[in-house]
């Protein structure tokens, strides 16, 4: 009888106690990704963060755009206001005083110039205003005095930078810099800092294929992303699995203009003053999205295998450069440890679902 009793007790413990963890896991709040998208730099910014509260992941992203905003604003050279036209206004007249970031994008493009021998160069802005390719009609090639007359005013070693006073100086008259090919990926460094700071475990950070995946998705899951195939858009390379890590793609889909026949692209060789388009993507995973981004438009100034060296000669990036061979079939060069984030295993052609 009592042996009975005992065991009615045990019982009715061991079930109170589990009703008690269920419900303690029904009342915890579960964690959704929210997110919202916006055109910024020319693309579509897409920012998800992973959050238990609606209202509070709302805030946020207000909040994330708003900084990301300030930062674009910054660094448009389309704006006659912005901090960067003052610069290409005034830095020949005298040293320019820059604010912590712009100093810190341009500090890091500089050492970007000397790793990569000139082919990733900020001061190509000259060049660009010759070869207007986002002009989709009546576009036409520069001429040869044009395009000398371009190159005399481009080369990073003309370009000063002073730690101390925080200033840039430029050597020669009407330079002019362009940060189009590090600004998105150093945008959303800053961005995922941000959110970071603002007690954020898990966001994904995307400026058209700049991309940082802050921490994890729900459920403690790393961040999937698709690599694009580089002449279908609807379908997939690889499916990257990261965390806490940067990623870009670079590739000569994404803006070109064709004329008799030729692709011109809005990549340029600073050292040669023509558009280039040796390689068909770069994609490259490493922690700094600045410094990738960067590395990834001389990559495809620079071609497949001088890309490949440079990125073996820099510690702790990955990349995956696809080239077209003659008959137009894909062929894939790739770091070995890339492979340990291709949730494949492996490259696919015909993979069309994330
Ligand atoms: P991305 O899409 O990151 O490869 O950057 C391309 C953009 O970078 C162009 O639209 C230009 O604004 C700029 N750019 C083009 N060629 C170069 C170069 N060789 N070095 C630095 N920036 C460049
Ligand atoms: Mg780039």
């Amino acid at each position: 009888m009592r042996k009975q009793l005992y065991k009615a007790i045990r019982i009715g413990v061991v079930l109170t106690t589990l009703i008690f963890l269920n419900t303690c896991r029904l009342l915890e709040p579960t964690e959704e990704v929210y997110r919202r998208d916006e055109l910024l730099m020319g693309t579509v910014v897409d920012i998800q963060v992973v959050h238990s509260n609606p209202t509070k992941a709302t805030n946020l992203l207000d909040k994330a755009f708003k900084y990301m905003k300030e930062l674009v604003y910054m660094m448009d050279v389309h704006r006659e206001d912005s901090e960067i036209s003052r610069v290409n206004r005034e830095a020949y007249i005298h040293p320019v005083e820059v604010s912590p970031e712009l100093y810190e994008i341009i500090s890091l493009s500089l050492q970007i110039s000397r790793l990569t021998n000139g082919a990733f160069d900020i001061t190509v802005g000259p060049l660009l205003k010759i070869w207007p390719i986002y002009k989709k009609s009546g576009f036409s090639l520069p001429d040869a005095t044009q395009l000398q007359n371009a190159l005399a005013r481009v080369g990073w070693q003309n370009l000063y930078i002073d730690e101390t006073h925080r200033t840039v100086h430029f050597a020669k008259e009407n330079m002019s810099l362009d940060l189009g090919g590090i600004a998105k990926g150093y945008i959303v460094d800053k961005t995922a800092e941000f959110l970071k700071n603002q007690g954020i475990s898990g966001a994904l950070i995307d400026a058209g294929g700049d991309i940082y995946a802050l921490g994890t998705a729900p459920k403690n899951k790393p961040w999937h992303i698709g690599i694009q195939h580089p002449r279908d858009g609807r379908e997939l390379i690889a499916i990257l699995e990261l965390k806490d890590i940067g990623v870009v793609t670079s590739g000569d889909y994404e803006r070109y203009v064709i004329k008799d026949g030729v692709r011109y692209t809005h990549i340029i060789d600073p050292r040669t003053g023509f558009t280039v388009r040796k390689t068909a993507s770069v994609t490259l995973i490493g922690k700094s999205t600045a410094f990738i981004d960067a590395i990834a438009t001389a990559i495809m100034v620079e071609g497949v295998e001088k890309g490949m060296t440079l990125v073996q000669s820099i510690p702790h990036i990955n990349a995956l450069i696809i080239t077209e061979d003659q008959s137009g079939k894909l062929v894939f060069s790739y770091t070995p440890e890339l492979l340990d984030y291709v949730n494949w295993g492996e490259f696919s052609t015909n993979r069309s679902s994330l």
